[in-house]
């Protein structure tokens, strides 16, 4: 018989990288084929089990595998993902063997830190009908076990846009021959602070310039190329949406007020995306029946006061099925998520078990 806390001991001492959990996978599987009732299916970089009771509706919960590195460089479990693992696991375990009216999928979901893990478990719904997905995250600085409802978003969403520009190289000397992005990028930058202003966004959102790239320090040739990189961030996916059509739509205009008519019209503009998290949205009847039923039943809820900022992938399950996404208090004391001293809490796995099994009481 093997225990949750050696099995979180286990995927504690085998971080690896997102989209590269193979070691991980196999722990779990062989943890679950012992300690579960679940049968496994194995799907290449992810796999799912099912507690299969031939009932009418099934629940998913999903659990994320990939570790990250330290700022040494070193692998570690520091978004806590051996945690949300094992309480998965610790869950499949307090089912087995009973009937609690429903199918359950337990689904262990790769890469969740690059954004591409969940879009990769897609396929998963063309399989199984899901009536619901269920997710969560460990959030440090909150009473260890305390469950954390959110309203209407859990995560903001979050979108790197590339906007590269192409116009012409020219002698550094003869500038006017040329058509240097810097001038168009540039007008760009300063127009940002005031999209915020221009337009009435739902919730919070933000712009952040991440990097800008114009020629190359060659002084004798005038740039003809230059990029520019921003994040994107929205709590609602309807202002993320408006925030990146507004950001290219300044684009275009910084391009005709920063060079001559006939100059702009040469200017390519070449836009792509990349590292993109969904807003992670609940419903508020949802958030409003979840704070409800885990008072009824005694469990310590809280609401979280405002959505995280840094995003999660579980947005992608939304276009799929219903969804529905908590956070799990860590600890007053504990480290921030993505800091080295960051260590999941093992007296939180017991815990965490007993929260994933009142949630598929509660939907
Ligand atoms: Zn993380
Ligand atoms: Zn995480």
């Amino acid at each position: 018989m093997t225990s949750i806390s050696a099995l979180w001991q286990n995927l504690h001492a085998h971080p690896e990288p997102a989209g590269q959990e193979h070691q991980t996978r196999k722990i779990l599987q062989d943890y679950l084929r012992q300690e579960s009732d679940l049968q496994l299916f194995d799907r290449g970089s992810w796999f799912y089990g099912i507690h299969d009771e031939q009932a009418a509706e099934t629940i998913g919960i999903r659990a994320d595998m990939d570790a990250i590195f330290t700022s040494r460089g070193t692998l570690f479990h520091g978004c806590g993902h051996d945690g949300h693992m094992a309480m998965a696991c610790a869950c499949a375990h307090r089912i087995a063997g009973k009937k609690i009216g429903r199918n359950v999928v337990f689904l262990f979901q790769p890469a969740e830190e690059n954004g591409q893990g969940a879009a990769e478990c897609l396929p998963l719904f063309a399989e199984r009908r899901i009536d619901r997905m269920l997710g969560l995250h460990n959030i440090p600085g909150y009473p260890l076990g305390q469950v954390l409802v959110t309203r209407g978003t859990f995560a903001d969403g979050s979108l790197g846009l590339i906007l590269h520009l192409k116009g012409k190289q020219s002698h550094a000397a003869y500038p006017e021959d040329g058509i240097n992005p810097a001038f168009a990028i540039s007008q760009l930058v300063c127009r940002l602070p005031q999209i915020q202003r221009l337009i009435c966004f739902e919730q919070f959102q933000e712009t952040t310039v991440i990097y800008v790239h114009v020629g190359e320090p060659n002084f004798g040739i005038n740039a003809g190329e230059g990029e520019i990189g921003l994040t994107l961030r929205a709590q609602k996916n309807t202002d993320l949406k408006r925030l990146k059509e507004t950001v290219i739509q300044e684009m275009k205009e910084a391009i005709l007020e920063a060079y001559a008519p006939e100059q702009a019209a040469q200017v390519q503009l070449e836009i792509r995306e990349q590292d993109v998290f969904p807003a992670t949205e609940t419903r508020p009847e949802d958030d409003a029946h979840v704070m409800q039923m885990l008072q009824r039943d005694g469990f310590d809820a809280a609401l979280l006061p405002d959505p995280m900022r840094s995003a999660e992938d579980f947005g992608h399950y939304t276009a799929k099925t219903e969804t529905f996404f908590f956070g799990l208090g860590s600890g007053i004391e504990q480290p921030n998520l993505h800091t080295d001293p960051y260590v999941f809490p093992t007296e939180l796995l017991e815990k965490g078990g007993q929260v994933w099994e009142e949630m598929l009481k509660i939907f």
